[in-house]
């Protein structure tokens, strides 16, 4: 006779594949087993996590509802099956060795998982005088902890991170084997007896608590060069003027925004307007670099973030952050060790070549650091955006809506990513930069290196931008004729766009806007302010501005005078323009010397802040249309400038016109700025609306100007368009990778 369902005894093997290793998984299918009763196995492969469980189906049932309603927090499951084998009669449930990879596994590429910030457990241990933790600056746990920074290969397992060269001490290995415990397989675990250790360069002969030491120059004002997770940070205090300007003057930044590390939330709040989902931000495991609105009365050094709307703020992500910040409870602060244009340092020896002349204390510790990661960058808009995707988010991958070849994207040349592609995701690489200087080319190089050998990736086709003098373009022929591969080019802007559907899964047809800085177009002019009508990789160029000339050329990107003038010059005339143009510009202009037209967007926000006097450099690159979008403030309107749409050409002619007419009467900057953003926005209605699209999809460096998003949403859904912004990868270059990627890749 059969025996009930309910009774009989099952095998189940269930296969998880995604980000799954190093988030504390096995443990946690460990302990769920064993209360349950079951038998079998879990193991780490090259694709992701594999579990045998044995015992009663209704256990099973229960077993597999649970698993999917209580898995580790930091776990991301890109794929899961399950299949019946038959039962073994097994005994007991245990974790087993990882095993290589299977050909059948080499279908999906494993996740490795990010950095994560360290949890409250180990941050209350750390600052407990009665726990074995006290003090101790390498605290981590299954739940949080270095990862991407550690793992120098897969399977994520202990001799495969740089803490291989740390054996476990008996206490440490009897948390690692017990299966309540916190540590329980973490691979990372260790203590003040078995594993890495911090010390100060120069020593200070007699000298007291290593932090009381640290606390101690940063209150005298020197600069501290702290080895952190991903790389090294510079370090001061950030109310001391002199000491920020002797950093930026050592450090050769000149007025870039530096990033603040704060002791806490209620630290924040003093000095930054903060929201829900701001706060939200500030806590979660990626614990990015927020930007936030500053109050206005504050004593941080106006020299920190002083040509900025915004400031950048982090809580402390690592043990050595707690405990610093325990003993200097002050705005610090914190940003890349390295010099401009150069990576972050990530090298005890290298740092402190590199770094000599910058910083005057060195905080160095033991453990190697796999690949170098800067702090992510976040900004909520119309949601989060990730202006700079590094540390806590590197290198989770995106699952796209497309099959993929086996491709390599090589980003473009400034704010560089690079993406592997095959199946359905993409693995974008951490922040590698601007490629202007030798070591960003050589770390670009390594990166591409890394990722391939970690992922024992071959790509079978190679893409870049289109721009002949972006070095990751000369780059990637040289490779694919190196190794017979066919080597592709995607136009920047419709990079852009491929970029933010593929962030938000979307197929099918929409309407692209790819507003930007500069892109090489396929007409050999430089483009920025594009509408594409897009259907499965098939790009229509509907609309754009109306060309004007860039006097100078590369020139005309740090001085907003130039593309003012290109304006003017044909607003105005040449013979009334040239008595608000400077006499050699002017020369260029009439004779055509070195002036490319452009429709680039971002030099029609640089002009018009030159032309209502909001700024006349860009000392950084965005700088003029940040202060542009500064001087808004909280003035709310719905005026706006006109923007003459006429055969796909958006025309500033009469916009140009009426701010002039407002500036020369006196109007304020913020009632300037504010209808110039909203003509913006009403001439992307108007585009939609001809368009007959009913997606709209924003991207490209000037999106990440939360005014025109937030209108550009409001104004767009309020007319029925559905709208998506960029959410997993930034608007601007650094998510170029993914858009190349899914082009080149895509198997039709
Ligand atoms: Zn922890
Ligand atoms: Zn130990
Ligand atoms: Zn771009």
């Amino acid at each position: 006779m059969k025996a009930p369902q309910t009774t009989q005894t099952e095998r189940l093997r269930i296969a998880l594949r995604g980000a799954v290793q190093g988030v504390g998984f096995r443990p946690a299918v460990y302990r769920l087993a064993v209360e349950l009763r079951l038998s079998g196995w879990v193991r780490n492969t090259r694709g992701g996590l594999e579990i045998e469980v044995e015992g009663q189906s209704d256990q099973l049932l229960q077993f597999q509802n649970r698993l999917r309603t209580s898995r580790p927090p930091a776990a991301v499951i890109a794929a899961e099956e399950t299949f019946r084998v038959a039962p073994r009669d097994s005994l007991g449930f245990e974790i087993l060795l990882s095993q290589a990879g299977t050909s059948a596994e080499k279908l999906t590429l494993p996740a490795i998982v990010p950095d994560i910030a360290t949890c409250a457990d180990c941050q209350a241990e750390v600052l407990d005088p009665q726990n074995r933790r006290f003090g101790y600056s390498f605290t981590n746990c299954t739940q949080c902890g270095p990862r991407y920074t550690i793992v120098l290969d897969i399977p994520y397992d202990r001799p495969n991170t740089t803490m291989r060269e740390f054996p476990l001490c008996p206490l440490c290995r009897r948390e690692y084997e017990s299966f309540e415990d916190r540590r329980f397989h973490a691979q990372p675990n260790t203590c003040a007896g078995c594993g890495p250790n911090l010390w100060l360069s120069p020593v200070e002969p007699g000298s007291a608590d290593l932090f009381l030491q640290v606390a101690a120059a940063l209150k005298n004002g020197k600069i501290v060069a702290l080895k952190g997770i991903g790389g090294f940070q510079l370090l001061v205090d950030a109310r001391d003027s002199i000491a920020v300007d002797r950093l930026r003057v050592r450090k050769q930044r000149d007025h870039k925004p530096l990033a603040v590390l704060m002791p806490s939330l209620s630290c924040i709040h003093e000095y930054c307007e903060v929201s829900a989902e701001e706060e939200d931000l500030l806590t979660s495991a990626a614990a990015p670099i927020v930007l936030l609105t500053p109050k206005a009365s504050s004593d941080i050094a106006p020299e920190v973030a002083q040509q900025s709307s915004c400031l950048g703020v982090m809580l402390p992500y690592s043990p050595v952050h707690h405990l610093l910040m325990a003993h200097y409870p002050y705005p610090v602060v914190a940003t890349s060790g390295n010099l401009a244009g150069e990576p972050i340092a990530t090298d005890n020896d290298e740092a402190s070549v590199r770094l000599e002349q910058v910083a005057d204390l060195f905080v160095l510790h033991n453990r190697p650091i796999a690949r170098a990661c800067d702090d992510s960058v976040v900004r909520w808009m119309d949601g989060a955006q990730i202006l700079r995707r590094a540390r806590g988010y590197a290198p989770l991958p995106v699952k796209v809506p497309y099959r993929l070849r086996p491709v390599l994207a090589v980003g473009g040349h400034l704010k560089n990513t690079i993406a592997i592609g095959f199946g359905q995701q993409v693995w974008l690489s951490q922040h590698i930069g601007d490629l202007d200087s030798p070591e960003a080319r050589e770390q670009f190089e390594r990166t591409i290196e890394d990722l391939c050998k970690l992922y024992r990736f071959q790509p079978e086709v190679i893409v870049s931008d289109l721009h002949p003098d972006y070095a990751p373009t000369a780059w990637a022929q040289r490779y694919a004729k190196a190794f017979g591969l066919p080597c592709e080019q995607v136009q920047h802007h419709q990079a852009h766009v491929a970029s933010c559907a593929a962030d938000n899964g979307i197929t099918g047809s929409y309407l692209g806007v790819a507003w930007d800085g500069a892109g090489f177009g396929t007409d050999g002019t430089i483009w920025g302010s594009e509408f594409f009508a897009c259907t499965e990789g098939r790009y229509e160029r509907i609309a754009s501005l109306r060309p004007f000339a860039l006097p100078g050329g590369q020139t005309a990107m740090r001085d907003c005078s130039r593309p003012a003038a290109g304006l003017l010059w044909k607003v105005l005339g040449s013979v009334a323009a040239r008595r608000s143009i400077q006499p050699q510009i002017a020369a260029m202009l009439k004779y055509g010397i070195n002036s490319p037209e452009s429709s680039s967007m971002g030099r029609l926000f640089d002009a018009v802040a030159y032309l209502c006097g909001a700024s006349e450099h860009n000392l950084y690159e965005g700088q003029s249309a940040m202060l542009l979008e500064k001087a808004i403030g909280p003035l709310q309107t719905e005026q706006a400038y006109e923007i003459e749409h006429a055969q796909g050409r958006g025309n500033w002619c009469s916009l140009v016109e009426a701010m002039l007419a407002d500036r020369s009467t006196g109007v304020d900057l913020a009632m300037i700025s504010a209808r110039f953003h909203n003509a913006l926005v009403d001439w992307m209605l108007e585009v939609a609306r001809r368009s007959k699209l009913k997606k709209v999809v924003l991207s490209g460096g000037v999106f990440q100007n939360a005014y025109l998003v937030r209108r550009s949403r409001r104004l767009l859904e309020a007319a029925g368009f559905e709208v998506f912004s960029h959410r997993q990868v930034p608007a601007n270059d650094g998510g170029l990778a993914l858009g190349q990627a899914v082009l080149a890749g895509m198997i039709h």
